[in-house]
């Protein structure tokens, strides 16, 4: 059975540049993300709500999510 392929998310905030990565399945991007372009966030620093490019944050996912149409 093939390993599942992951999927890295990389987000900075723009106000005190920290930077959070989380490492999802597909299934896992799917259920919480869905196909968006847009991506809502909250920094876990400053609280601030943020919105961030699915292509900048999941570069994969934002091309895998378009394929499995
Ligand atoms: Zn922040």
């Amino acid at each position: 059975m093939a390993a599942k392929k992951r999927y890295q998310m990389k987000i900075a905030c723009p106000q005190c540049g920290c930077t959070q990565t989380s490492v999802m399945t597909a299934e896992e991007m799917q259920e919480r993300y869905g196909d968006v372009p847009n991506i809502d966030l909250e920094c876990g620093e400053c609280m601030l709500k943020y919105t961030e490019e699915m292509k900048d944050a999941c570069p994969d996912w934002d091309k895998d999510c378009k394929l499995q149409e």
